[in-house]
């Protein structure tokens, strides 16, 4: 077992993993900017070091500056949480150079899944249902026309190189395809510096369904369950709920399975999470994220595993705590993601929080870097905190999430709890009946 975790991250995400590590009686390094010399995270740490100023790429992404903190303070791994590092494929790599454990999986297999074409082909391979479309990036026009032709209109272009929701751009008939090939295109070069895209059918109301998997490393690999994530802004993830209201158990049983072959067959080490669009009872593959995800609470909810214990435990060589059989689903989980922003516009609203008051009773957990008196850097996301909530069916879940919102304060700046209010009061949202859509038409018909 590891001495001591270095956790390259801020903000809840690091106490998440600060609290694994010290149950698991391990040393822990925090890490910060200068922005967060007062941050929770670094008030609980064993030790912690400053890493440089403010904006991330000084700090939080400062590969170098990293690696000396894991060299002076002795630290024999690292946990990269997610956003920053955790999905690097070279920060991996270097660790390793150094003798230092990435607690997550192999550079090889991080650069894989990074690339999107490759991902889709590798999904494709390990036998991982995929959107149709073309085999790998098209090359020109004629090519584009020739796969639209043949997968039908609607069709999606996509940045291989692509994440966070940007160079994708729908084409609604061939009329529209040049335009929307160019514009993909010439916003992937800007962004990422790749201008190859690919093409894929466009799902008109899908769901987004993700499978959380776990590998050993060494051959084993597990599910544990799905997570509906279709409530999103901006392709941002707002509220998650575990298990999907629109899957039954065969369906979850399936895809489950199905990635946990894949995961088996990849010889993957670690966390991840398999993210599927869903539609008319069909899974279709987008993207693999190589990490803990956001959202990984919804799970500990439903299966009673700590994903941070298992993480580490995979890392150090100690396999997994369970075999698939082990793992079972017990009633409903919601997490709702507050956010430092206006509830209407989502506009950040950094500031200084001058009261936080969290619910609590059973089935409640909140997930939360900040305290009363708290000022909220500007540099950062604005997560300020999850709050989940767990019943034994979905109905006594709502139940007390309504409550939870009711007894949950925070004053001094704006945040995403009245939208939460409203949503927990909304019949199709009681009724599980939304997709990736229904939210941003919601907020459409609001203003
Ligand atoms: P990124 O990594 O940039 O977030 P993803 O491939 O995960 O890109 O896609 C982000 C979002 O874009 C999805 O959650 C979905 O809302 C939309 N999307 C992607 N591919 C399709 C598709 N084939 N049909 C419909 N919507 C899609």
């Amino acid at each position: 077992m590891f001495q001591k975790i270095l956790i390259a991250n801020r903000g809840e995400i690091a106490l998440r993993v600060l609290r694994a590590a010290k149950e698991l009686g391990i040393q822990t390094v925090a890490v910060h900017s200068t922005a967060d010399a007062d941050a929770m995270h670094v008030r609980l740490a064993d030790e912690s070091v400053c890493i440089g100023p403010p904006p991330s790429r000084d700090s939080y992404l400062n590969i170098h500056q990293i690696v000396a903190a894991c060299e002076i303070t002795g630290a024999d791994a690292v946990h990269p949480g997610y956003g920053f590092l955790s999905e690097n494929a070279k920060f991996a790599d270097i660790l390793a150079a150094h003798n230092i454990t990435f607690i997550g999986p192999s550079g090889d297999h991080i650069r894989i899944m990074g690339d999107k074409i490759e991902a889709k082909r590798t999904a494709k391979r390990l036998g991982i249902p995929v959107v149709p479309g073309s085999e790998g990036a098209v090359s020109d026009e004629k090519e584009a026309k020739r796969v639209a032709a043949e997968i039908g209109y609607p069709v999606i272009i996509k940045a291989s190189a692509g994440g966070g929701g940007r160079g994708m751009k729908v084409a609604l008939t061939e009329a529209d395809l040049e335009m929307a090939l160019a514009t993909a295109r010439s916003e992937a070069g800007a962004a990422f510096g790749d201008d190859a895209v690919y093409i894929e059918k466009y799902l008109q109301k899908p769901r987004h369904i993700e499978v959380q998997i776990f590998g050993d490393g060494a051959g084993k690999g597990v599910h544990l369950g799905e997570r509906d994530c279709s409530l999103q802004r901006r392709h941002q993830k707002v509220w998650e709920e575990a298990n999907s209201p629109a899957l039954n158990s065969e369906e979850r049983s399936r895809i489950g399975d199905i990635c946990a072959n894949a995961v088996a067959n990849l010889g993957y080490s670690g966390a991840g999470t398999i993210e599927f669009l869903y539609e008319n009872g069909e899974f279709y593959f987008i993207e693999m994220n190589t990490r803990l995800q956001v959202e990984h609470t919804i799970t500990e909810a439903i299966t009673g595993i700590d994903l941070v214990h298992e993480q580490i435990r995979v890392a150090s060589g100690g396999g997994l705590s369970v075999t698939q059989n082990d793992i079972r689903f017990h009633g409903h989980a919601i997490e709702c993601r507050i956010n430092a922003e206006d509830p209407r516009t989502f506009v950040p609203s950094p500031g200084t929080i001058t009261h936080f008051h969290t619910p609590g009773g059973l089935g409640i957990r909140v997930d939360s870097g900040v305290y009363s008196g708290y000022r909220i850097p500007p540099y950062y996301d604005s997560l300020i905190g999850k709050l989940i909530v767990h019943g034994r069916n979905r109905v006594e879940c709502m139940m007390r999430l309504r409550r939870a919102l009711d007894e949950f304060v925070v004053d001094g700046i704006k945040t995403t709890l009245p939208l939460f209010r409203e949503l927990v009061g909304n019949p199709d949202i009681a009724n599980g009946d939304y997709d990736i859509h229904w939210l941003e038409k919601h907020l459409a018909k609001g203003e």
